[in-house]
């Protein structure tokens, strides 16, 4: 009942999509807020349609764009749980606090508890990939005691022998490998050379996004 209200009341903020998971255990150390809310807000097509081979500065702005609505709608997400009696912590789209063994991973990752919610899967990419809307999304996520259940099954793998992401990859950064849970990031996705690549960009958005294998996800449709 009260995640069914939650789902509306977030919709209403702006989010395109709303899924439930529980964590094995909280990111948040010592709590035990061990239920993730993932929330995801879906980027303009025509503006992700402007990616040709390299980031442009209207996807860049959409995406921090994006980021800020989240971050809005997971902050007031989190005192509407706050009013139903429980505790919520929300964790930002882009965040500032890195992990610091790797420099490129967030403290609190949004794609293993949408992975967990049944909303998509983890492309080849490295991306979250939404069963509705491909990687066109951003994400955000509340972490709270407040149980709640996902809804759908766990996807474990929608890219299909597909390599249109690793072909296109300026920096080869992509691997080819399929996601497995039980394995680290590096199994799929080198986030050094991403990073690097990102950087040559520096005219489009001070070098933070690069976009390409989202343009070219089949996924997207673009
Ligand atoms: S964001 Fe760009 S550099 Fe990074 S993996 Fe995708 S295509 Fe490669
Ligand atoms: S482009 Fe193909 S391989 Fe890459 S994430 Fe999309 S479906 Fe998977």
């Amino acid at each position: 009942m009260n995640e069914q209200l939650l789902k509306q009341k977030l919709t209403d903020l702006g989010a395109d999509l709303v899924g439930f998971s529980r964590l094995e255990e909280s990111p948040i150390k010592g709590s035990d807020l061990v239920y993730a809310v993932t929330v995801a807000v879906k980027l303009p097509d025509a503006v992700l349609k402007t990616i040709n081979e390299r980031p442009t500065i209207e996807y860049f702005h959409e995406y921090r764009t994006a980021n800020a609505i989240l971050d809005q709608i997971v902050f007031l997400g989190s005192r509407i749980i706050e009013k139903l009696g429980y505790e919520a912590f929300p964790v930002a789209a882009s965040q500032s606090s890195i992990d610091r063994k790797d420099g490129y991973s967030g403290l609190y990752p949004h794609k293993t508890s949408a992975r967990l919610s049944g909303l998509g899967f983890i492309g080849r990419n490295g991306l979250f990939i939404s069963t509705k809307y491909g990687s066109k999304v951003r994400l955000a996520t509340i972490y709270t005691n407040m149980p709640v259940t996902a809804e759908y099954p766990v996807i474990e793998n929608g890219c299909k022998g597909c390599n249109a992401c690793k072909n296109a990859c300026p920096a080869g950064a992509i691997t080819g490998n399929d996601f497995d849970p039980e394995k680290g990031r590096e199994h799929i996705f080198n986030a050094e050379k991403c990073s690097k690549n990102m950087k040559t960009y520096q005219n489009v958005g001070r070098g933070a996004v690069c976009g390409i294998c989202i343009k070219v996800c089949p996924y997207n449709k673009l």
